[in-house]
């Protein structure tokens, strides 16, 4: 019986990683909803909508209408295209720039709700893995399998500092950590949708954990 899997937690804690090795081992279909918030905010950021990290909130919300964020999924190579009106923008919203306006987007509750709609039309079809921040509270509360993983900032900022010097990007561990630090600080405060733990959600702290480990341990459930 095909199922819905979230995994939400903080930023950078490995969750998309996780989600993928699953959805490739399951036969699933994966879903990155913090890639439709990052689409929305490389938007915003062209149209020069995010004036010193503020957003013009009724400008972003008026061009939700003409945003089409799409997917392609390769199940074999467990790589996920994020594509913003046709573009294939994968690369340009893992950006520092984009992680640093991304937070603020994502607390204007009108853009919430449009992803989230977009988001439970991906999950009509069970056999789906969806990973963000509030997939397990908002936009599946009736998920059959629902993991919060989460990890110290120090850590996950040494992760996501590696795998962006993997891809030959300049980057700088201080401002990563600060980055970190600061859209937990803003996911977990805002207003809508905060980030936060379902009651019904399985904690995977994964900071001394191997990836195998984690897949592991996030499989057992899987078959319970
Ligand atoms: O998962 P990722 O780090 O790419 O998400 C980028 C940002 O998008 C998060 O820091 C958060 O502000 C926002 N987000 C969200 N709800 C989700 C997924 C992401 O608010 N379900």
């Amino acid at each position: 019986k095909k199922i819905v899997i979230a995994v939400d937690g903080h930023s950078s804690c490995g969750k998309s990683t996780m989600a993928k090795s699953l959805a490739r081992l399951l036969g699933y279909i994966y879903i990155d909803s913090g890639a439709m918030y990052r689409a929305v905010t490389l938007y915003s950021l062209r149209k020069g909508w995010i004036p010193n990290g503020q957003p013009d909130i009724k400008k972003v919300i008026e061009g939700l209408n003409d945003i089409r964020i799409t997917f392609r999924w390769d199940n074999e190579t467990e790589k996920n295209t994020t594509f913003l009106n046709g573009e294939n923008i994968e690369e340009e919203i893992r950006k520092l720039e984009v992680s640093q306006n991304v937070s603020p987007i994502s607390t204007i509750a009108e853009v919430r709700h449009e992803m989230v709609k977009q988001q439970r039309e991906n999950g009509k079809n069970k056999g789906i893995v969806m990973d963000g921040r509030d997939i397990g509270t908002v936009v599946f509360p009736d998920a059959e399998l629902k993991i919060f993983m989460t990890a110290s900032p120090e850590t996950r900022a040494q992760r996501r500092f590696l795998e962006l010097k993997e891809k030959g990007l300049e980057v700088n561990f201080d401002d990563i950590l600060a980055n970190v630090k600061e859209r937990d600080e803003i996911d977990s405060t805002r207003k809508v949708s905060p980030l936060k733990k379902a009651d019904d959600a399985l904690v995977l702290d994964n900071s001394n954990l191997t990836r195998e480990q984690q897949l592991e341990w996030t499989l057992e459930k899987v078959k319970e």
